[in-house]
């Protein structure tokens, strides 16, 4: 599904980010930037070693920021890792941190001139966030920024499966409604 707020398209969509043609497609990376399972281990294997190479060099980044790197072999020019935090039952900061790792995706994406994103559904694998919460945080959070910036003509939201492309689809309606 897909709706129009102010100068953006957001686009819902099942599927496998790493085959994305945005301009960037976003990795939800862990502190050091080391790489790991879920949908990071996806990207760096498609992308290939230049990804890794340029994370290294960067060093790591802090849970709800982000920072970019080349796209590699990817179709998708550059990749903003960002780091989702980890729920530990939601008197952590996590809801704050979810959206800042959403939004500071935005505005390196905003800062380096880029039309068109995709995100996976941050934190909801391995860092075990309630889907329901974190899709209710990831698309409001999409949908002020497309409020309050232009710029970024297309936000898509690639969800894995079709449970998360549900549950992401029945936040979607409730924001929009
Ligand atoms: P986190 O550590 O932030 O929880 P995960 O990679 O474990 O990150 O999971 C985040 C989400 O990404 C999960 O919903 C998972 O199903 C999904 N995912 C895993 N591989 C891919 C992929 N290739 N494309 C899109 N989403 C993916």
């Amino acid at each position: 599904m897909e709706a129009e707020i102010n100068q953006t398209k957001i686009t819902l969509a099942c599927g496998d980010i790493t085959a994305e043609t945005t301009d960037a497609i976003v990795n939800a990376a862990n502190e050091r930037l080391a790489g790991g399972a879920g949908v990071d281990g996806a990207i760096h294997r498609a992308g290939g070693p230049a990804i890794m190479a340029q994370c290294r060099k960067i060093g790591g980044c802090p849970t709800g920021q982000a920072v970019i790197t080349t796209g590699g072999n990817l179709q998708a020019k550059y990749v903003i890792h960002t780091v989702g935090p980890i729920y530990r039952g939601g008197t952590r900061n996590e809801a704050i941190l979810l959206q800042s790792a959403y939004r500071e995706s935005l505005k390196l994406a905003l800062r380096h001139n880029l039309q068109s994103i995709s995100f996976p559904a941050i934190s909801t694998g391995v860092y075990g966030y309630p889907i329901d919460e974190a899709a209710h945080l990831a698309l409001k959070t999409c949908i002020e920024f497309a409020e309050e910036n232009t710029g970024i003509k297309l936000m898509r939201h690639i969800l894995f499966d079709q449970r998360t492309y549900d549950i992401f689809s029945g936040e979607f309606k409730k924001l929009l409604f």
